[in-house]
């Protein structure tokens, strides 16, 4: 239910740099805070000042997740279930277990639905309460997803929010939206683009961006890797 709702991950911290570093004169310094990173680093110095945090290991979870665990660990999976139907069967009846196999699992990808599009149903993921990612396979949320515009509008106008995402959907495709938890993450496994019968796994899951296992996008344009 959403009064469990784990609002631990939605540390919205701006992951502080290694201090001996030099870095550019371009670059955000300790006093160019957003209210919000101030907040969070506010709370941050008050939690580890009372011995209730140990920042080492914030940083290391920050550091996880923004650099080994993205995006393509998703890629991967949908690619596999392009290729493999035994694995496409596994990943409908059980997602987190066939997810795990691969690899990805732990925070934030404890419990995992995938969904599937088809040619008349396009899923869409939204966290509407905050932020709930399925981390294990797409690492970080993006900014917008955890926009509250995004939140509320990907619920009520769904249509439209794909429009202004560049995607324009046909009339009678129906959309679907799911609205994570705590407890449920979901990935939707976009439909497989026409002419890659050829193709690889490794080739496939180049065609398959972030935003099209969130479902602001489809698959088929070459992603750039890195998303954010
Ligand atoms: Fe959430």
């Amino acid at each position: 239910m959403h009064d469990d709702h784990d609002h631990s991950h939605d540390h919205d911290h701006d992951h502080p740099h290694d201090p001996g570093h030099h870095h550019d004169d371009d670059h955000h310094h300790d006093n160019h805070y957003s209210d919000m990173q101030a907040r969070v680093r506010a709370l941050e110095t008050v939690l580890t000042e009372k011995g209730l945090i140990d920042p080492k290991a914030i940083d290391q979870i920050v550091e996880t997740y923004q650099t080994r665990v993205g995006p393509r660990n998703g890629a991967r999976v949908v690619a596999k279930a392009w290729s493999d139907p035994e694995f496409r069967d596994w990943l409908k009846r059980d997602a987190t277990a066939a997810i795990s196999s691969l690899g990805y699992s732990g925070r934030q990808g404890e419990h995992m639905r995938a969904v599937f599009n088809t040619e008349d149903t396009h899923n869409l993921v939204v966290c509407t309460l905050c932020s709930c990612y399925p981390w294990a396979v797409l690492g970080l949320p993006p900014t917008w997803y955890k926009a509250p515009a995004y939140r509320s509008r990907a619920v009520i106008d769904p249509r439209g929010v794909l429009a202004e995402f560049g995607l324009t959907l046909a009339e009678t495709t129906k959309i679907r939206v799911w609205d994570s938890t705590a407890e449920l993450r979901y990935l939707v496994i976009p439909e497989r683009p026409e002419g890659t019968q050829e193709m690889s796994e490794d080739e496939l899951s180049a065609l398959v961006s972030r935003d099209a296992m969130i479902g602001t996008a489809i698959a088929g344009h070459a992603s750039t890797g890195d998303g954010y």
